[in-house]
């Protein structure tokens, strides 16, 4: 479907978009993630035809859009301030883009019908958009994208401006209706959970270029580099060093631990590498096949659990879930299964 072919673009001399390649291939919501700034707007424009990127090619199912304006592409596009127009109620704002269009009367009512029962709100039709809530607003703004029947929608940030619990509500009521609309859609966000939860894959872009891009599993089991690990809130990480084509030696509090791995392709000696350290149980005894000595640093609330943070070594802090809190200064030990432990080379 999409294909984003060595794309690159700046603003004011700066590159802030290089050789970035990107697919869309099935009816899938991709995440576009990335840190604020990091270009995902600026990708969305380009794909919209808003912008022209400097070098590169965006194709639509093999043809190339560079000539094609963005009113012919039939692509959706949502944004954070929804932008509703307020003198219109509901029923007009979702049949806009269709009336601009010249569709017929029929057609529109057909459409906006369908939209409305899509975002269960068929009998708030009539109703000004001033006098709906936040949450009910974004609803309509993603009816009124959906109701052309885009090839593409593209959603910038949709849930940014609403507060977290409400967020969290209409992120799942977001992810149902677009699964159940089948409209391939890039969704973009600076929030990992957000990612986690509405991909059906991930793409994460840094430094111009798409880092990784797998599905929310892969990336949350296996991130490609530290920078990602660290991204998608996971900071247990500890800097080793090769002594051989399958052990890492780690610098510990008191001590040097040797870990054997079995890596894809043969370590080089002497080369470094990082290990990251997923779950893990926080206990007295070594129970597990890697158990690391830790010393409790503080202990931070977190209604079900405390996140517990320890330190590894002089320079490496971990935080673990514990049951309980923990006396700050008592040496504990961090219990891991081999699964656990990732290996980073970048
Ligand atoms: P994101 O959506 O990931 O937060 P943007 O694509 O909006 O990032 O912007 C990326 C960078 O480009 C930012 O540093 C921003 O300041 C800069 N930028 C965006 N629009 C313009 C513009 N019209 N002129 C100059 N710089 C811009
Ligand atoms: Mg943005």
């Amino acid at each position: 479907m999409l294909q984003l072919l060595n794309i690159a673009y700046s603003y004011d001399q700066k590159m802030l978009l290089e050789n970035l390649n990107f697919n869309l291939t099935r009816q899938e919501v991709v995440c576009l993630l990335g840190e604020s700034g990091s270009g995902k707007s600026t990708l969305l424009r380009i794909v919209a035809g808003l912008e022209k990127p400097l070098q590169g090619e965006v194709l639509w199912n093999g043809r190339n859009l560079a000539n094609v304006p963005p009113n012919e592409r039939n692509f959706g596009l949502m944004f954070q301030d929804y932008s509703l127009f307020p003198h219109l109620n509901v029923y007009d704002n979702i049949a806009f883009g269709l009336k601009m269009k010249k569709v017929a009367k029929s057609e529109i009512d057909t459409a906006v019908t369908q939209a409305l029962e899509q975002i269960g709100m068929k009998a708030f039709a009539f109703r000004k958009v001033t006098e709906l809530s936040g949450g009910e607003q974004q609803r309509v703004a993603l009816a009124r994208a959906l109701a052309p029947k885009p090839h593409l929608l593209m959603l910038d940030e949709p849930l940014g401006a609403l507060d977290h619990s409400l967020r969290v509500e209409l992120l799942q009521e977001l992810k149902e209706v677009l699964g159940k609309n089948g409209t391939p859609a890039i969704y973009v966000t600076h929030d990992h959970n957000e990612a986690l939860t509405i991909g059906d894959r991930i793409a994460i872009l840094h430094n111009g270029q798409i880092l990784q891009n797998d599905s929310p599993e892969k990336i949350y089991n296996q991130p490609n580099s530290v920078w990602i690990a660290r991204f998608m809130g996971m900071n247990n990480i500890l800097s080793g060093k090769a002594v051989s084509e399958t052990e890492v030696k780690l610098e510990l509090a008191s001590e040097e631990k040797t870990i054997v791995f079995e890596p894809k392709y043969p370590l080089t000696p002497g080369q470094t590498v990082h290990v990251l350290f997923r779950n893990g149980t926080i206990g007295e005894l070594c129970e597990g096949d890697v158990c690391l000595p830790a010393r409790v640093d503080a202990s931070f609330f977190k209604g079900n659990s405390y996140d517990i943070r320890l330190k590894v070594n002089p320079t490496s802090m971990f935080t673990l879930q514990h049951p309980n809190q923990l006396t700050v200064g008592e040496i504990k030990t961090l219990c891991y299964q081999k699964t656990d432990l990732v290996l980073l080379f970048l």
